[in-house]
């Protein structure tokens, strides 16, 4: 049993006796974890109120064969996810960020560039950072780390050019935008305004660094439809605080 020390970001608590819990955790080295918190309900237990939903701590564990669940030995909390006492609209949204890094990421499968990313993204929630453009931002760096980035520019079957102008046919299954050519007798095609395209264009050549670019708040709606959509196929269901999110980023 080797000893591993990372930080960690907390995507589930479930309690598992009177005085301990499993908690889900995606790390920044060694990708999602399930580990065994013994003490963590005790007042007074080994993490000091370390355990707590979305908050990002600093961790030892202990790896256990592959079907086991890892132990957690020492949690010390960096920094709280503080939007859960303002307010509700950015509590969701980190709901739905933990939600898509349990949904795609494979326990054991490190990605530290999305770990990173998620970490600003709930520093953002927290510090007041516009909603819509902070989740379609994480939302596009999470595509492009697991390798499901659609296809925005070009046609994703035979790589032709696409103008955004318009409505521009989008390939929910294919994994983005048709040209004419290739939309004919294809499944999962839905219509979407060149506004949208844009903008997931925009969000993802500038993902790295500066302020999410703005997003007009009539767009929002169709934005959150088509991402709701693309994820629920990529994924096989749609996710569970989808909806919350929608509600949250049309304020
Ligand atoms: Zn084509």
């Amino acid at each position: 049993m080797a000893a591993e020390k990372t930080r960690a970001i907390i995507l589930k608590v479930v309690e598992f006796s009177e005085t301990s819990c499993i908690v889900t955790l995606f790390t920044e080295d060694f990708g999602k974890v399930g580990a065994l918190a013994k003490g963590a309900r005790r007042p007074k237990g080994p993490f000091e109120g370390a355990i707590d939903l979305l908050a990002l701590i600093r961790i030892v564990f202990l790896r256990k064969s592959s079907d086991a669940l890892d132990l957690l030995t020492e949690a010390k909390l960096e920094r709280r996810f503080r939007s859960a006492q303002r307010e509700l609209a950015r509590l969701y949204a980190g709901y739905y960020v933990a939600e898509l890094l349990t949904e795609l990421t494979e326990r054991g499968d490190p990605h530290p560039a999305l770990f990173q990313a998620a970490d600003r993204t709930l520093h953002a929630l927290d510090t007041g950072a516009p909603l819509a453009e902070t989740i379609v931002r994480f939302e596009t760096v999470a595509l492009k780390e697991v390798g499901h980035l659609p296809s925005l520019d070009t046609c994703v079957i035979c790589g032709r050019p696409v103008a955004a102008t318009g409505r521009v046919p989008f390939g929910m299954i294919a994994g983005g935008v048709l040209c004419d050519q290739c939309r004919p007798g294809r499944r999962g095609v839905v219509s979407v305004s060149s506004a949208v395209i844009d903008t997931l264009r925009n969000a993802t050549s500038k993902n790295s660094e500066g302020d999410a670019p703005a997003i007009a708040p009539a767009k929002r709606g169709e934005l959150r439809a088509v991402m709701n959509n693309y994820f629920a196929h990529l994924i096989g269901h749609k996710l569970r605080t989808s909806d919350l999110l929608g509600g949250a980023t049309n304020q």
